[in-house]
């Protein structure tokens, strides 16, 4: 994973590598979801950082390390920047050796995609489902509530859809599922594997 670094003690806002996303996730939702939800956070982690003691860790450090609102904000802003930039409207195919990997943890790709989606559908309220590799590089799904992230489990994060109502509702109202099985269609597959 490539980890986010501050500079002078405060967190850039990330901008996003492209400007939509095709049918899968609408303008709109990208605008509110970047622009509002990951600006708020932002703006909320650089304000409570000074004075923490935390100011020029790298941002999965202050993740580890914090604890309630401050945790919840550097968490969301670690969490999005993950989630909007393993996506692409062009999105390149999984490598051969991530499908077999894939494959040896969970049976299948499909029956992978299968158990995340799963995972996604059924975590209650609002967090993130995760594929995540642990120190024996043995890959897990996680359901992380809120603004959890498994780098607090020891986890190395591979790959996150976001379960927050704000992160499809313009889109897909109440149809959770519908968008977790969409979202397959934007994964690009080389930023993903590049976190292993
Ligand atoms: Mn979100």
């Amino acid at each position: 994973m490539k980890d986010i670094m501050p500079i002078n003690g405060q967190f850039a806002m990330m901008t996003l590598p492209y400007e939509a996303l095709g049918d899968t996730i609408s303008a709109q939702t990208l605008s509110f979801h970047h622009g509002k939800h990951l600006q708020a956070y932002v703006d909320n982690l650089n304000k409570q950082l000074p004075g923490s003691g935390l100011e020029n860790l790298p941002l999965s450090e202050v993740v580890r390390r914090s604890e309630g609102g401050l945790f919840n904000n550097a968490g969301q802003v670690l969490n999005h920047t993950m989630y909007f930039e393993q996506f692409s409207p062009a999105p390149k195919p999984m490598s051969a050796s991530f499908a077999a990997l894939l494959a040896d943890n969970f049976g299948s790709v499909e029956a992978f995609k299968q158990q995340f989606e799963q995972m996604g559908a059924t975590l209650f309220g609002s967090g993130w489902v995760w594929l995540s590799a642990d120190k024996d590089n043995k890959l897990v799904i996680t359901q992380q509530k809120n603004a959890e992230n498994p780098v607090t489990q020891g986890l190395k994060p591979l790959l996150t859809f976001d379960v927050w109502e704000h992160a499809y509702y313009l889109d897909y109202q109440n149809r959770r599922p519908a968008y977790l099985s969409a979202l397959w269609q934007i994964v690009d597959w080389p930023t993903v594997e590049s976190r292993l």
